[in-house]
């Protein structure tokens, strides 16, 4: 498929561009050009097994598919079945292993005690209240004002630290407000109606959605080395980074990146689950993956290695953007990008690069269903 006479151009092979390119090859039976820069396709989703040990891991970090959506669940089901797992967070503090998000029964283990549901506010409240904190003005005096100074000290002040490199005093008390904090024991981490790991992986998911005769991928080609070719009637569905498609003329749009050390531990368990926090700032990262986990009905694994995945917190040198920074100066900027892109013709600039948002995949899929659904009126 050359360029000329292209109709559709897909910018990037994430769950935003495939769903797109599906979406336009089986449903307008049109021909559409997928590019992506890296040599690979799925964007941040992608996995892959491991060539020592054979475990299937998520490159870019542990992805738990969940979705209280049933247009999604339905959609995603096209392609893959999903196991049966359910996401549950540990944390470990000063050596010993709690419940995360902070629960009953972390409560309970931290202070050595045996609260029921309805005393939890009554026992919080002599903690909260030694503090004084009328009006908090800071995200830690917004976590102290909710938990108490004991709980916020050993769970969230030392994680916080590491995953933003900020201290919580100088962060503004709105990152709190999705700080997850339950009275009972429910350990799920996510509430939604469905969630599970695709059985045999995203990498599949996404080679299963291209897969369409009218669907052509090109890897390893970045949309900036063609840009000046592509013909003026050709429509542009475009995931990569706003800023830099207009750029970087009003500056550059800031995120936070991860990095990754693999390791390979002579155990067929090393933590017993698949995401361990580690609260504490002496330690210097902030989780440890251990993906086998993620797959309990698999029966082929090694026993006798297993792989784990240390993630450290940084803030992104342009490399791999991964969670942006809502902070006032990026959300000016934000601003100002977004209100260029609404006067562009044939181009559609969308998925979390495009937005410059945090988006679970599910959101991003249902985004992409709805655009596309746009698309077409
Ligand atoms: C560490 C981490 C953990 C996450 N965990 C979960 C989870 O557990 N559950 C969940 O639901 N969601 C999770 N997410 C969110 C999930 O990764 C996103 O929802 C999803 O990746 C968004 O898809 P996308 O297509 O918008 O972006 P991406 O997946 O980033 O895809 C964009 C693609 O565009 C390509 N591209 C960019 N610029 C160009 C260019 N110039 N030319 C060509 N190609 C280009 C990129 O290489 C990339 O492949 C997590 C995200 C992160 C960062």
């Amino acid at each position: 498929m050359g360029l000329s006479g292209l109709k559709y151009l897909v910018v990037g092979s994430g769950f935003f561009g495939s769903v797109m390119a599906e979406r336009i090859a089986t449903q307008l039976k049109e021909k559409v050009l997928v590019i992506e820069k890296r040599n690979h396709i799925g964007g941040n989703c992608y996995s892959l097994d491991d060539a020592e040990t054979g475990i299937h891991y998520h490159l870019y970090g542990t992805h738990i598919f969940h979705t209280p959506n049933p247009r999604v669940w339905e959609y995603i089901n096209r392609f893959t079945e999903f196991n049966g797992y359910f996401h549950q967070v540990l944390t470990t503090h000063k050596g010993r292993v709690f419940q995360m998000p902070v629960n009953l029964e972390t409560i309970n283990t931290f202070y050595n005690v045996s609260l029921k549901p309805f005393e939890v506010e009554a026992f919080l409240k002599k903690e909260i209240e030694k503090e004084n904190i009328k009006e908090p003005r800071n995200f830690e005096e917004k976590a102290i004002s909710m938990m108490g100074r004991p709980l916020y000290e050993a769970f969230i002040r030392g994680y916080t630290l590491k995953q933003w490199q900020k201290d919580p005093k100088d962060m503004p008390e709105s990152v709190l407000k999705r700080l997850p904090f339950r009275s009972n024991y429910n350990e799920s981490y996510y509430f939604s109606r469905w969630q599970g790991i695709p059985l045999h992986g995203y990498g599949k998911i996404f080679e299963k959605m291209l897969d369409y005769d009218e669907i052509e991928v090109k890897l390893n080609l970045d949309f900036f080395k063609i840009r000046d070719i592509i013909p003026k009637e050709t429509k542009i569905i475009y995931s990569g980074p706003i800023d830099q498609y207009f750029d970087y003329k009003y500056g550059k749009l800031e995120y936070r990146t991860l990095r990754f050390e693999r390791e390979v531990q002579p155990y067929e368990d090393y933590q017993g689950t698949s995401v361990m926090n580690y609260a504490d700032v002496e330690v210097p990262f902030t989780r440890i993956h251990e993906p086998r986990h993620l797959h309990p009905e698999r029966t082929d694994y090694p026993t006798d290695k297993t792989l784990i995945i240390k993630e450290f917190s940084l803030l992104d040198d342009g490399s791999n953007p991964y969670y942006p920074i809502n902070d006032e100066r990026n959300q000016n900027l934000i601003l100002k990008y977004r209100e260029e892109a609404r006067n562009l013709k044939n181009i559609v600039i969308s998925g979390r690069l495009g937005e410059y948002k945090y988006y679970d995949m599910h959101d991003t899929i249902n985004h992409a269903l709805e655009m596309f659904d746009n698309l077409q009126k």
